[in-house]
């Protein structure tokens, strides 16, 4: 069996959905099978991506807008709900030599991204005070 390092894989987007990627070495094979009593085991191991197992192609993604928003109606199949803090994510998303287009995705605020919100404004206070001095 190869072995896949992962330093190795190529990076880029997955042509499906856009989303910034590294493939993954995916079997795509058919695995164990049967032909007129004969066994074997189909095995098609290819670099695709995780997220929608497509071909992984050269391009790039960008967050260009991030924005926090309170929910007024359900977003995302209810898994934000009304009065829920939710952040609104713009990203970029473009193809080598190809098409350009835009997502916008919709993440509740969970306890964690709280403070960790929080942090981040701290550190960014602190920094904008130390450059003041
Ligand atoms: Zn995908």
């Amino acid at each position: 069996m190869r072995r896949y390092d992962p330093e190795d894989m190529p990076s880029g987007i997955c042509d499906c959905c856009g989303e910034a990627c590294t493939a993954q070495p995916i079997d795509v094979g058919i695995g164990p099978y049967e032909y007129w009593g004969a066994r074997g085991n189909h095995v098609d191991i290819q670099l695709l991506s995780p997220c929608c197992e497509a071909e992984v192609v050269e391009g790039g993604q960008k967050l260009i807008r991030t924005a926090k928003h309170v929910a007024k109606k359900p977003h995302n199949n209810g898994q934000i709900q009304p009065g829920d803090t939710y952040y609104l994510r713009v990203y970029r998303h473009w193809r080598c030599g190809g098409p350009t287009w835009i997502t916008v995705k919709k993440i509740k605020q969970t306890p964690t991204m709280k403070e960790q919100a929080s942090t981040y404004e701290t550190l960014m206070a602190v920094a904008a005070l130390q450059e003041r001095v």
